[in-house]
């Protein structure tokens, strides 16, 4: 990341930068970052890529969302979150999806990483967003993984920024609000009342995830640069938000798979 890790409205917001949004499930990106994709995909520059299908693997999860199995709810999902984009400005032409089974990112990081090398070399972001590393989710924090290593890979300069979605910290869940990083000062976006039906537009479509997004604001949304993390250490702000969220995966198989990673690189 060349220059300086302060982010100004104006960078975020211009049309012309090329920017490829990652999420890990199909709903990351249009719940958390879709009024900026919304406003800046007028010029077919915006790219997403969904890593996950949306459907976790184990049987006791279904019957979900009209589907009695993962194959069904992963369709369901995929239509959705098409959907959406759609709405939002992104053909589907531009979306990716990688089809990595839900809960389960990180024990397929290598794998992911080079699906994220190759649509980094192959769509050449200018800009670049994904999650922070602060324990929203495995799955969350497994793509920045992914991306921060493809960027070292190729080696890449461009800007590498985060979405704001949710964590735990200080004794409060939150959304739209990052664990702060000293140096790395968010902008917020304080979506006006005419454009708040953007955000509720794309809830409805949502149909099968009704219940859990309903927290989700629709007058907000946060951007940073993103800071250098150390990932053989989980997010310091323990407890993590998924580790009360009830996703079955502890922080300390989520650390083991990554020491996996990163040990076969040594
Ligand atoms: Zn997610």
């Amino acid at each position: 990341m060349s220059g300086t890790n302060s982010l100004r409205i104006k960078t975020l917001f211009d049309g012309s930068k090329r920017k490829l949004f990652v999420g890990a499930h199909p709903d990351d990106v249009e719940m958390f970052a879709g009024y900026l994709v919304y406003k800046t995909s007028f010029n077919g520059n915006v790219y997403v890529a969904i890593a996950t299908d949306g459907a976790p693997r184990r049987q006791d999860y279904y019957p979900r969302g009209n589907a009695n199995n993962p194959e069904e709810y992963a369709r369901i999902r995929r239509q959705e979150s098409l959907s959406a984009l759609d709405f939002l400005g992104v053909p589907a032409s531009n979306t990716h999806f990688l089809g990595y089974v839900d809960q389960e990112v990180v024990l397929s990081l290598e794998s992911l990483i080079k699906d994220m090398s190759y649509l980094i070399g192959d769509i050449s972001p200018d800009q670049i967003f994904g999650f922070a590393y602060e324990g929203s989710h495995p799955d969350h924090d497994a793509t920045r993984i992914a991306i921060d290593e493809a960027l070292k890979r190729l080696n890449y300069d461009d800007e590498s920024f985060e979405y704001a979605a949710c964590n735990y910290y200080d004794g409060t869940r939150n959304l739209f609000r990052f664990i702060p990083r000293t140096g790395f000062r968010p902008v917020r976006i304080h979506i006006p009342v005419e454009e708040r039906s953007v955000k509720d537009t794309i809830f409805d479509m949502f149909e099968s995830q009704k219940g859990y997004l309903d927290p989700i604001p629709n007058n907000v949304e946060a951007y940073r640069v993103s800071p250098p993390y150390d990932f053989s250490e989980l997010p310091d702000n323990r407890p993590l938000f998924y580790e009360i969220g009830g996703i079955p995966v502890t922080p300390e198989e989520f650390l083991n798979a990554v020491a996996e990673y990163f040990g076969d690189k040594s």
